[in-house]
């Protein structure tokens, strides 16, 4: 039986996070780190960046060795929607992470449940048209975090008006498919004194707008409904600190518990990572991998003041083919998003991102004044992409299930998106135990009821 145990130390990742052709020295970095508000203790800036466990107070009874048929790592989106795959399928499962429940990626997206409009420029039409399936399956599993939306895209020119009606005559056609859709939303051509009425149409550069279908959702709120729909044994706040493999297997992983530090194992007949933008750096801890399979991209939004007068989000097209959405929700302006390549899961937001942001608002919508909004929040996630190839806008947002090269029993989650999570972890969930599941596109999520998830 062979052990792996593995962390970086502060060294090594001060080295990997400022490289040397970055012209940062060593002192610059911990200066930075500094600036950043994050420690560079010794044992390692990764694990000081993760946020705090909660007190121990918080912890259930667990017991000390699980023996389970899946071992899942990561309770993002993708783990979380394979755990109740699972139990849809009648198979145990444990479900670890290093932080909380969605505290990862999938609570910093653009929330959407979407086919993704952008692809009718970059011309992914099989990703976009899976996209648009699912979220018909979202809401008829989950009305309760679907909300249908008219989203407005508007134009510059006659020409333009005419090119989106005719994109958008396509992606709403596509995305027919609209259970529960209410009635008093209007698609197609926005009247002329409908979009007057909107102030972020003034004095700017646009003179109509085309409506298309979308959904908003929340999704960290999905992440902990697909927990509480599952059977898995919830580890959360638990660091993994090595494995064991038997036979090309991995067998054992030995966990600690970040809130009063307990070891604990948990041993599976298969396992899968599901770490989003920490895959590469946590099978470079450990299993002393080296190969990048990502390419990450970071992207903000801002949860600004409210306009009062702006009804319907909008989708507006950038010069570099990335969409700038202002979208009322939740009695807050939503607005985003960037893309800047980075290498970390961990990243702060840059100035240049902020500024990107305004930028952009200010040349579609001058007459806002929206650098004198309030910022109720700022969110930065990163977006686990695959390719190798050109810049990260240009990189497909598809998935890919990989079986580990060496150890036969472990699949890794690489890339994809919220909205096509359920769909590949059905797939998986299939592959793994050989019994395709229907009730998987029509089995109700059960309601997340804002509690912390407790052990089972
Ligand atoms: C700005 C932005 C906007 C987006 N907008 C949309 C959108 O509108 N619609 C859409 O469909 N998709 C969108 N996406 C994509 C989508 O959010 C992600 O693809 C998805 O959330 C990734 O989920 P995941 O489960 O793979 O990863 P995560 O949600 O990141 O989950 C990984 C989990 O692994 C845990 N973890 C990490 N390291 C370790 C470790 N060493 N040990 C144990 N646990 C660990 C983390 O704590 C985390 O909980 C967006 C992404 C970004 C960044």
């Amino acid at each position: 039986m062979n052990e792996y145990v593995g962390f970086a130390s502060g060294k090594e990742v001060i080295r990997r996070y400022f490289q040397p052709s970055s012209g940062k020295s060593r002192e610059n970095a911990v200066l930075e780190l500094d600036r950043m508000g994050m420690e560079h203790h010794p044992c390692c800036m990764t694990n000081s960046a993760w946020p705090e466990a909660p007190p121990t107070q918080a912890i259930p009874a667990v017991p000390a060795s699980l023996q389970v048929e899946v071992g899942i790592v990561g309770a993002g989106i993708h783990g979380a929607a394979l755990a109740r795959e699972l139990k849809l399928r009648n198979v145990s499962c444990a479900l670890i992470d290093k932080g909380a429940v969605g505290g990862g990626t999938s609570q910093w997206s653009t929330k959407l449940f979407h086919g993704g409009i952008r692809y009718l420029v970059t011309g992914d039409i099989k990703q976009m048209r899976e996209g648009l399936q699912e979220r018909a399956t979202w809401v008829r599993i989950a009305p309760h975090r679907c909300q249908w939306e008219a989203f407005w895209m508007p134009h510059e020119n006659a020409f333009e008006g005419f090119t989106h009606r005719v994109g958008i005559g396509l992606y709403d056609f596509w995305g027919s498919d609209r259970p529960l859709w209410p009635p008093e939303l209007k698609l197609g051509g926005v009247p002329r004194r409908l979009f007057e009425r909107d102030p972020r149409s003034k004095n700017g550069p646009f003179h109509g707008a085309v409506a298309y279908a979308d959904c908003l959702t929340w999704d960290r709120e999905v992440v902990n409904d697909f927990v509480a729909s599952s059977d898995a044994t919830l580890l959360d706040f638990h660091e993994v600190e090595g494995w064991s493999e038997q036979a090309g297997k991995l067998e054992t992983a030995t966990l600690r518990d970040r809130r009063d530090g307990t070891l604990r194992t948990v041993s599976a007949r298969l396992w899968v990572i599901a770490l989003g933008p920490w895959t590469d750096e946590a099978m470079h801890n450990w299993f002393k991998e080296d190969s990048h399979r990502l390419r990450l991209s970071s992207g903000i939004h801002l949860w600004l003041d409210a306009v009062p007068g702006c009804e319907r989000p909008w989708a507006m097209r950038r010069p570099k083919g990335r969409i700038l959405f202002a979208i009322p929700r939740d009695g807050l302006m939503q607005v985003g998003t960037t893309e800047r390549e980075v290498d970390a899961g961990w990243v702060p937001i840059a100035d240049s991102e902020r500024e990107e942001l305004y930028h952009g608002l200010e040349v579609c919508m001058p007459s806002i004044p929206w650098r004198q909004l309030k910022v109720h929040k700022e969110e930065l996630g990163v977006r686990p992409l695959m390719g190798h190839q050109g810049t990260t806008t240009r990189l497909s947002r598809e998935a890919v299930l990989e079986v580990h090269p060496r150890y036969s029993n472990l699949r890794l989650v690489l890339g994809g998106k919220l909205t096509t999570a359920r769909h590949l972890m059905d797939k998986l969930a299939t592959e793994l135990t050989n019994a395709p599941c229907p009730a998987s596109f029509t089995a109700p999520l059960t309601k997340w009821d804002g509690q912390t998830p407790r052990m089972r």
